[in-house]
């Protein structure tokens, strides 16, 4: 278990991607990498070690941009090493890709993609996903995730962006944790809490197979037949930030907005998932880490 970040909005990627990692460090990590979207082209630096080792190399040649993702790796197939560290990237360096946990028939997709042409630098199991989204896209990166995850089986989080689809970032998660911060005019993916409580409160928890499509302007919830999820939130609030409903006909017109709150049942059931303990009823805390306020009325 590790962890992942991922941002698209007005500020530098770079340093919400690392302060994101800093907070997940407590995940236990034993390697760390970033991609971001720098004019238009995927710039990415990872390496094994602690996030300290990460941040040295970002200090001497940072990476601009404000749209991108980072992972923090518990290595379970491949040594810790540098070319075994997230993201992984496909032939052409257009599309990364950030997994949590294990893609458990990793070894029969990579055997069908080495005989299509497809060629593996590390020895993970994640590597098939940046070349499966490859194989699969058409001119829609959604379209190209999904298929990929349905040839996936194990359990999995995830993060894609592509340089075709430059403004745009997707994420899903099967058996495994990862939730979406929403403040305005910004957007966060995160394996967890803490990650993204310095920029904003508004978080959605994903459930199994739901896929987010995080763009400029708005943050879509889809399933995998591309049906909008819909959701129930106990509070509704204005707020800049949006989700957009799929119309009867197919198109996304029809816009609600509405405060995203974290029923505190779901929060305190993820505290203590995570070997958290509940304090209080209104401030669960983190046993390792007492400054992680997860959740505060
Ligand atoms: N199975 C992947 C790897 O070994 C991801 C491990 C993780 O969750 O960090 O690279």
């Amino acid at each position: 278990m590790c962890g992942i970040v991922g941002y698209l909005g007005k500020n530098k990627a770079q340093d919400i991607l690392v302060e994101g990692l800093s907070k997940l460090e407590y995940r236990g990590y034993d390697s760390a990498g970033i991609a971001i979207m720098e004019n238009g082209e995927i710039e990415s630096d990872k390496c094994k070690g602690r996030l300290s080792n990460l941040q040295s190399k970002l200090e001497e040649k940072p990476i601009q941009g404000r749209i991108g993702i980072g992972h923090t790796r518990w290595a379970t197939h491949g040594e810790p090493s540098d070319v075994n560290s997230h993201p992984h990237l496909n032939k052409d360096g257009s599309i990364a890709v950030v997994h949590n946990v294990i893609i458990e028939n990793y070894i029969e997709l990579k055997e069908e993609l080495i005989s299509l042409g497809y060629e593996f630098k590390s020895e993970t199991d994640t590597e098939v996903i940046p070349h499966l989204v490859d194989h699969y896209y058409e001119g829609n990166l959604l379209d190209a995730v999904i298929k990929a995850t349905k040839r996936m089986d194990g359990s999995y989080a995830i993060g894609v962006m592509t340089e075709k689809e430059p403004n745009k970032l997707i994420a899903v998660r099967k058996d495994s944790p990862l939730i979406v911060g929403i403040k305005p005019g910004e957007t966060f993916i995160a394996s967890d809490i803490p990650a993204i409580l310095n920029h904003t409160r508004d978080i959605y928890l994903l459930e199994d197979n739901e896929f987010v499509v995080i763009e400029e302007d708005k943050v879509t919830i889809l399933d995998e037949n591309k049906e909008l999820v819909s959701k129930g939130f106990k509070e509704e609030e204005i707020l800049a930030s949006s989700l957009v409903i799929k119309n009867q006909d197919g198109t996304y017109v029809d816009r609600f907005r509405k405060r995203f709150m974290i029923p505190i049942r779901d929060v305190k059931d993820r505290v203590i998932a995570f070997g958290g303990r509940v304090l209080d009823d209104s401030k669960p805390k983190y046993i390792n880490s007492p400054e992680n306020i997860v959740y505060s009325k």
